[in-house]
C-alpha cells in the first residue's frame, strides 16, 4: 500500500513551467526532495488518497508543492530530523479525535524544529480549538477548505525563504581587486556584476538593475567621486545607494564623496565583514524604500507609475540586445458586477488572487504590475507575442478554476488579455505604443466574448 505520494504542479521560476502536469511519485524519497526544492512544500496527511490530491492540485496552482501521507504515523516515519516546511493536518470526517490529538504531539515532540501545523477539520467548537492549540497546532481550517485563506496563511510562512538575492554593482577597473570584493560578497549570498569600464557604466545600471554600487574612487580614466555625481545626475538613480572605496578615508575624502552623492566612502582597510554588512543593511533600508514608492498596496505588484518606468527600461535594454519584448494587458472581466454581488471586500480578495498567480506563473525576469482598478500589465522580455500567448492563455485557464468564497456561496471570475510585442516593422516603437496596441488587442478579447486572449493586429500578419 501506498504511504506517501510526491504531488508537484511543475512551476520554474527560470522558465515557462507552468503546464501543471500532474506527477505522482509514490517512489520518491522525502529527503532528498526537501534538498532539491524545500521553499514551497508542505506535508499533507490525509487517509483519502482523492482529497489528497485534489488538495495538492488546488496548492499547486499558487506554486506550494505536495508531499501527502496517508497516515501521522507514516508522516512520522519519514520526517527529516529537522523538518522546516509547514505540516497540514487533515482529519477524517469524524473529526479531531483524543487519538489524533495525541498523534500531532507526538510529530511535535520528534521536530527539533518548531515547524507551523495546521489542522483542517470539519468541525469546529471552542473545545475542539482549544484542544488543538494545546497540541501544537497553529492554525486551524474548516472544511470546506476555503483555499485562498490556506494560501494566504501559507504565504505569511513563506516570504523569507523566497527573498531575492541582493544586487550589487561593483565598478572599478583593478580586476584583481574587484574579483576578491565579488567573491566575498558572492559568498555572502548576493548577486554580484563586476564592471572594468566605467565608461560602459549606463548600460550596467540597466542591464543588472543593482540595488547597491560600490565603487573604487581610485579607478584610472574616471574616478569614482566623477562617475556619483554622473548617476545622481539621472533622476532614475536618485535613491540608489552608492559606497566609494579608498585607500585613504580623510575627513576630507569623505565630504567630497558624500558632496558627490556618494552615501559613504569606507577605507580599503575595513574588514570585509563589515563592508558586507554595511552593503546588507543599506540595501535593505533601499528596498523597504521601494516597495513603499513602487509596489500597489492591495496586491504587492508594482504601481502604475513603477510599470511605465520598468517598460521603458525593458525596452531599452530589448532595444539592445535585439531581443522581442511583449506586454500583456489583463483586465478582470465583468467585475462591476462581482463587486455588485458580492461586495468590495470580495472583489478585492479576487483581484489579490489574480495578482498572486500572475507572480506565482510568470518568471522571476517578468515585470507583473497593477495598471490600475482591476487591470493589470505584465512585460515579457525575449518573449514573442505567441509564445506570451501561450502562457497567458494556460494562466487564464488557471485562474478561471479558481472558486472564491463568499460567505453564502462561491463562484469563480475571469479576465481577458491583449498582447503587443515591441518591434517589427510596422510594430510599436515605443512604450507608448506599446500600451496603445496592448489596449486595442484587450479591447478585442472584450468584444469578442471575453475570458480570451487576443494579440495586436501588428503582430498578426
Ligand atoms: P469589462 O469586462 O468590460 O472589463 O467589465 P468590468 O465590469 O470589469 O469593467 P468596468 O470598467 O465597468 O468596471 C470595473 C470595476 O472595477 C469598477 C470598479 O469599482 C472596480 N474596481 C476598481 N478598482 C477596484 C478595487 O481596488 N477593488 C475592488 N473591489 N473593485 C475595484
Ligand atoms: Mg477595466
Ligand atoms: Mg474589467
Amino acid at each position: 500500500m501506498n504511504q506517501q505520494h510526491t504531488y508537484a504542479v511543475a512551476l520554474g521560476d527560470s522558465d515557462y513551467t507552468a503546464d501543471c502536469s500532474f506527477v505522482e511519485d509514490p517512489g520518491a524519497q522525502p529527503s532528498t526532495i526537501l534538498i532539491e526544492n524545500s521553499a514551497r512544500l508542505v506535508y499533507l496527511v490525509n487517509s483519502n488518497a482523492l482529497l489528497a490530491k485534489d488538495i495538492a492540485l488546488k496548492l499547486g496552482a499558487y506554486g506550494y508543492r505536495v508531499i501527502a501521507f496517508d497516515s501521522m504515523a507514516h508522516l512520522a516515519e519519514h520526517l527529516p530530523a529537522v523538518p522546516i516546511n509547514p505540516i497540514l493536518v487533515d482529519v477524517a470526517s469524524h473529526g479531531v479525535d483524543e487519538w489524533t490529538l495525541s498523534e500531532i504531539g507526538r510529530i511535535r515532540e520528534l521536530c527539533q524544529s518548531r515547524i507551523p501545523m495546521l489542522l483542517l477539520s470539519a468541525h469546529a467548537n471552542m473545545e475542539l480549538r482549544l484542544k488543538a492549540a494545546h497540541a501544537g497546532i497553529d492554525a486551524f481550517f474548516i472544511k470546506p477548505l476555503d483555499i485562498q485563506a490556506l494560501v494566504d496563511y501559507l504565504d505569511t510562512l513563506c516570504p523569507a525563504q523566497e527573498q531575492a538575492p541582493y544586487r550589487l554593482l561593483l565598478i572599478g577597473n583593478d580586476r584583481q581587486r574587484s574579483g576578491t570584493y565579488a567573491d566575498a560578497f558572492h559568498a555572502a549570498g548576493m548577486e554580484v556584476s563586476m564592471l572594468l569600464k566605467p565608461l560602459d557604466m549606463f548600460g550596467a545600471l540597466g542591464d543588472s538593475r543593482p540595488e547597491l554600487v560600490m565603487m573604487d574612487v581610485e579607478t584610472s580614466g574616471c574616478g569614482g567621486v566623477d562617475l556619483t555625481a554622473l548617476i545622481r545626475q539621472s533622476k532614475t538613480f536618485l535613491e540608489l545607494p552608492i559606497v566609494l572605496l579608498s585607500s585613504q578615508a580623510s575627513q576630507q575624502a569623505w565630504r567630497d564623496a558624500i558632496r558627490c552623492g556618494a552615501d559613504d566612502l569606507f577605507p580599503r582597510s575595513m574588514a570585509i565583514g563589515e563592508l558586507i554588512q554595511a552593503v546588507s543593511l543599506r540595501i535593505e533600508r533601499y528596498r523597504a524604500l521601494q516597495t513603499l514608492i513602487m509596489r500597489d498596496g492591495l496586491t504587492g505588484l508594482y504601481n502604475h507609475a513603477a510599470l511605465r518606468e520598468q517598460a521603458e527600461r525593458e525596452l531599452t535594454r530589448s532595444m539592445r540586445r535585439g531581443e522581442q519584448l511583449t506586454l500583456a494587458m489583463i483586465d478582470l472581466d465583468d467585475f462591476k458586477r462581482i463587486n455588485d454581488t458580492y461586495g468590495h471586500p470580495v472583489g478585492d480578495q479576487v483581484l489579490r488572487a489574480a495578482a498572486r498567480l500572475l507572480q506565482r506563473r510568470l518568471r522571476n525576469a517578468d515585470v507583473v504590475g497593477r495598471y490600475g482598478g482591476e487591470e493589470f500589465a505584465v512585460l515579457l522580455p525575449a518573449t514573442d507575442t505567441k509564445a506570451a500567448a501561450g502562457v497567458l492563455d494556460e494562466i487564464r485557464a488557471a485562474f478561471q478554476a479558481i472558486r472564491h468564497k463568499t460567505d453564502k456561496s462561491e463562484f469563480s471570475a475571469t479576465f481577458s488579455v491583449g498582447l503587443a510585442q515591441f518591434g517589427g516593422q510596422s510594430g510599436p516603437a515605443s512604450v507608448a505604443q506599446l500600451f496603445v496596441a496592448a489596449d486595442q488587442a484587450l479591447y478585442r478579447a472584450k468584444h469578442a466574448g471575453r475570458n480570451r486572449v487576443e494579440i495586436a493586429s501588428a503582430d498578426c500578419a
